[in-house]
C-alpha cells in the first residue's frame, strides 16, 4: 500500500525552518543544525538547531520570569483550566502530530495516534486535577514544649522554580508529557529538551500551549543533543531536573546535578523487565502477553519485557508459536495502517540491535527466529525470539530496547524469585498465572517499581511509575510526583 498523503499542514509544518521555542515564540537558533530522518526510509525529513549556551540562557531566564509573573501567580484553578485546554487542543491536532511523530520516529501511525495522544491528553487532565489538590498537612505536637506552653504545625507545597525536563525518543510527545504537565501543575515552570532524533512534535506542542492560554516562558523548549542536555542541567537557573533515558546517561547527569550544587533530580532509566509465566497459562495467553511485554513498539519501551521465563514443559511449544506468529507480522512503513511492525527509530539503535545480532550468533544463543537486519531502505530489524540455557547467559542482562525476547526455561516456581531479580536494573516485571494467590505471593519478593499481574506495559496516570535498583530514583505519575516538584515547608507556630 502507497504512503498516504500529509496533511498540509504537516507538510507545511516540515517545511519551517525549526529552531527552539523560548518565551513564547519560536526561535530560529544559531549553531550546529541537526538532520532529522525518517526511520521507515532513512531520508532527512527536516532540519532543527542545537542550543548552545545563549539559547539555554534564554530559556532558563524565560522559565524564571514566568516562574516570578504569571504562571507563579495563577491560582490553582487557572494552571488546570490551561492543561485541560491544552488535552483538548492536542487531541484536536491528532491526526497532525501523529503524522509528525510516525514521519520522526517509525512508531505506527496508529500507535500515534490511537495510544501516544490519547495518553497524552489522558496525563494531562490528570495533573490538571493535580493543580488543585495540593495541600499540606496540620501536625499536632508529638513531644512537650520547653516551657509548657502550645504550639501546632502545618506544611506547605511550595513549587521549586524553573525545571529541566530531558526526553528520550521512544515516546516524544507522551515523556514530555508526564515532564511539562507535572511541573506546571504544581506551578513550576518547564524547559524540556526533547531527543535530538525526535524534536519536531515538541516544538508544535508548545505552540498548541500558548493557544491553550500557557504563558510566555511557562513552557520552552531546546533542540540538541547531549551537549545541549548538559548546559541544561548545569545551568545555575535550573532548580529541578527531570531526566528520562539510559542508565549511562542517567548516571551522568546524577553526577553532575550533585557535583557542586545540590539539585533535586528524578532519573527514569533503562530496564531489563522480566515476564514469568506459570504453567497454569493457556498458550493463547502467553502468546498474547509475550508480544504484548516484548514486541510493542518494536519493543522500544522501557518497561517492555526482555527476559522470558516459561516452565520447561511448556517452553518448545511456545516458542513455536511465538515464531509463526512473528515470521507472519506485516512488516513496513509505519504510516500504512495495515502494518503491524515498523522500524527502528534511528541509525545508533539499529547499529546497536545488530550488534547484539552478532553477538548472539557468536556465543552460540539458539536464535529461534529473527535475528536479522532487512534489507531495505530505512533502519528495519526482524521481531527477534532467542533461547539461553543458563541464567548468566550475557543475552538475558543487556537492555537491547528493541524487539528481541530472550527466553530461559525454568524447572521449579521456587526459581522465580532469583530469576526475576536477578540484574542491576528494577523497573517493571509481570507474572502470568490463573492462580491470583501466586501472583500475590510473588509480588513482594519482587524487586521493581511497578510489577504487573496478568497484563504488562500499561501505564495509568493514577498509579505511580518510576525504578528501583539502577532504574532509577523518584515516582511520576499519581500523588507520588508532587515530593519531586515541591519543597515541603514546615511551619511551627507558638502560642
Ligand atoms: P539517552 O540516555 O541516550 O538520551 C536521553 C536524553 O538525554 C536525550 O534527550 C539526550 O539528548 C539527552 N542527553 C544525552 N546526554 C546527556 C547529558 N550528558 N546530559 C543531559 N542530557 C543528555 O537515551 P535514549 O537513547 O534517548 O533513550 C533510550 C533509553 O531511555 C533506554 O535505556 C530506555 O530504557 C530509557 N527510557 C526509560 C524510560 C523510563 O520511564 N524509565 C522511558 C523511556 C526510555
Amino acid at each position: 500500500m502507497a504512503r498516504p498523503d500529509l496533511l498540509p499542514e504537516v507538510a507545511a509544518f516540515l517545511q519551517r525552518a525549526h529552531g527552539h521555542f523560548i518565551d513564547g515564540r519560536a526561535v530560529p537558533g544559531e549553531g550546529a543544525r541537526l538532520a532529522i530522518v525518517d526511520p521507515a526510509t532513512a531520508e532527512p525529513i527536516a532540519e532543527v538547531a542545537a542550543a548552545g549556551a545563549a539559547e539555554i540562557d534564554a530559556a532558563v531566564a524565560a522559565a524564571q520570569r514566568a516562574f516570578a509573573g504569571d504562571w507563579g501567580r495563577a491560582m490553582p484553578a487557572q494552571r488546570a483550566h490551561c492543561l485541560l485546554r491544552l488535552a483538548d487542543l492536542i487531541e484536536a491536532h491528532g491526526d497532525e502530530l501523529a503524522q509528525i511523530e510516525t514521519l520522526q520516529s517509525g512508531k505506527l501511525l496508529g500507535l500515534a495516534r490511537g495510544f501516544e495522544i490519547a495518553q497524552a491528553a489522558a496525563f494531562l487532565r490528570h495533573y490538571a486535577g493535580a493543580a488543585t489538590r495540593l495541600h499540606g498537612e496540620t501536625i499536632a505536637p508529638s513531644i512537650p514544649s520547653f516551657h509548657d506552653e502550645r504550639y501546632t504545625a502545618f506544611t506547605r507545597r511550595e513549587p521549586v522554580g524553573a525545571v529541566a525536563g530531558i526526553v528520550p525518543w521512544n515516546f516524544s510527545i507522551l515523556i514530555a508529557v508526564w515532564k511539562f504537565a507535572s511541573a506546571l501543575a504544581t506551578g513550576c515552570t518547564s524547559v524540556i529538551k526533547p531527543s535530538e532524533f525526535t524534536p519536531l512534535t515538541m516544538l508544535r506542542i508548545a505552540e498548541l500551549a500558548l493557544e491553550a492560554g500557557i504563558p510566555p516562558g511557562a513552557l520552552n523548549v531546546v533542540c540538541g543533543g547531549g551537549d545541549s542536555g548538559r548546559l541544561l542541567c548545569a545551568h545555575p537557573g535550573i532548580a529541578k531536573i527531570s531526566f528520562t533515558g539510559s542508565v549511562a546517561t542517567g548516571l551522568q547527569v546524577g553526577r553532575a546535578a550533585f557535583d557542586g550544587r545540590l539539585v533535586r533530580t528524578t532519573l527514569e532509566l533503562g530496564g531489563k523487565n522480566p515476564v514469568a509465566f506459570l504453567p497454569d497459562v493457556p498458550i493463547e495467553r502467553m502468546l498474547g502477553g509475550i508480544m504484548e511485554a516484548g514486541f510493542l513498539h518494536q519493543g522500544q519501551i522501557c518497561a517492555a519485557g526482555e527476559r522470558f521465563f516459561i516452565h520447561r514443559s511448556r517452553i518448545d511449544e511456545t516458542l513455536e508459536a511465538l515464531a509463526a506468529t512473528l515470521r507472519t507480522l506485516r512488516i513496513g512503513d509505519p504510516m500504512d495502517p495495515t502494518t503491524q511492525f515498523g522500524p527502528l527509530a534511528n541509525r545508533p539503535h539499529l547499529d546497536k540491535i545488530a550488534a547484539l545480532f552478532r553477538q548472539a550468533r557468536g556465543d552460540g544463543t539458539r536464535i529461534v527466529c529473527g535475528g536479522e537486519t532487512l534489507d531495505r531502505p530505512g533502519f528495519f530489524v526482524a521481531p527477534t525470539a532467542l533461547r539461553v540455557d543458563r541464567a548468566d547467559a550475557p543475552l538475558l542482562h543487556q537492555e537491547t530496547f528493541g524487539p528481541i525476547g530472550t527466553f530461559l526455561a525454568y524447572d521449579d516456581e521456587d526459581e522465580l524469585p532469583d530469576l526475576l531479580n536477578g540484574t542491576p536494573y528494577g523497573l517493571a516485571a509481570s507474572v502470568w498465572t490463573q492462580d491470583i494467590a501466586k501472583a500475590l505471593r510473588l509480588v513482594p519478593q519482587v524487586r521493581a517499581g511497578t510489577v504487573w499481574i496478568n497484563m504488562h506495559t500499561l501505564l495509568d496516570p493514577a498509579v505511580p511509575f518510576g525504578g528501583a535498583k539502577q532504574s532509577g530514583v523518584g515516582r511520576e505519575f499519581g500523588a507520588a510526583f508532587v515530593d519531586d516538584y515541591t519543597e515541603l515547608k514546615s511551619v511551627m507556630i507558638r502560642y
